[in-house]
């Protein structure tokens, strides 16, 4: 009999990372945890994550076949090269290759949101799904497409980069420097604009005064207070013309909502989608489905890539 083969998966963060010892089922048996400290620079961040998987590789009960790694930056996944993680303040980092080199283990490299598409591939919610799209919904929001089963990376490894897609007209500035864009309104980070936007106009909300974060603004909607039920409105105004650019530019055959803040808008996400492909996409374009991510962590969906 065969020893059991798993994969190591690790999610480099702006603060943390994460690692997790995965089967090829997707069950995390072993998991670990180290602060990124990326001002020490993108060397003893390496050396970190390194030896983050020694650690795991060492208590696992069978082989490992290699490393996935997800990282918040464009990424040429080919090479393994970070080309761009502006939250790391990574240029040209040859990850894949450093890493490898350290670890003593075959390392692959991605997007974290197309690990996380790319984990739902291989274990979660679009199993078996030929083309698909990943909403990442959160502080900000992300994105990622598969055609043929695979992640799609694009030029420059962006593609599916829906969050600084600028779609509204009324064009709030975005922290990327752009207007209007998607994650101006439908994220942490755009819910929060919105309260600070339209507060003036709802003296008696609960949310009138102080710094409201996501979550409150989420009960505040729950609760039916006029400004977080207005700042929910445009926050769905964005979901539903990213659901009809999906639709019609992509052909998905599901849409699958992740991120913690997809989590908890998950049922308002489900109806104003089913809604805005009734009126805003073409009859052909209709018959996708809608799916909450499965997979237990970005560290798990990382270690996708090792199992390929
Ligand atoms: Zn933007």
């Amino acid at each position: 009999m065969s020893a059991p083969e798993y994969a190591i998966g690790v999610d480099i963060g702006g603060t943390k990372i994460a690692f997790a010892l995965v089967d090829r089922g997707g069950r995390a048996l072993d998991t670990h945890q180290l602060a990124t400290n990326a001002a020490n620079g993108p060397d003893a961040v390496i050396e970190a994550a390194a030896e983050g998987v020694r650690l795991l590789a060492g208590r696992a009960l069978g082989t490992v076949a290699g490393v996935g790694v997800g990282v918040p930056g464009f990424v040429d996944f080919e090479r393994g090269i970070v080309r761009n993680a502006v939250n790391l303040g990574w240029v040209e980092i040859p990850l894949g290759a450093r890493l490898a080199a350290a670890a003593g283990l075959p390392t692959r490299v991605q997007n974290d949101v197309n690990a996380l598409l790319d984990g739902e591939l291989r274990f979660g919610a679009a199993r078996g799904c030929q083309a698909v799209a990943l909403a990442a919904i959160g502080t900000g929001v992300g994105g990622a497409f598969a055609f043929e089963g695979k992640v799609v990376s694009g030029a420059v490894g962006s593609a599916g980069e829906i969050g600084h897609t600028p779609i509204m007209p009324s064009r709030r500035l975005c922290r990327c420097g752009l207007r209007g864009c998607v994650e101006a309104y439908l994220s942490g980070v755009g819910l929060v604009s919105g309260v600070a936007e339209h507060r003036a106009e709802y003296p008696n909300s609960l949310l009138a005064q102080g710094e409201p974060a996501a979550r409150e603004i989420v009960a505040a909607a729950d609760a039916g207070d006029d400004l977080a039920l207005a700042v929910m409105a445009d926050a769905l105004e964005a979901w539903q013309t990213v659901v009809a650019v999906y639709a019609m530019l992509l052909n998905p055959e599901q849409i699958v909502i992740s991120g913690g803040l997809g989590r908890a808008l998950a049922p308002r996400l489900l109806e104003a989608g089913r809604q805005a492909l009734e009126e805003r996409a073409l009859p052909f374009a209709r018959g996708l489905t809608f799916a909450l991510a499965e997979v237990q962590s970005p560290a798990v969906g990382a270690a996708a890539a090792a199992f390929a």
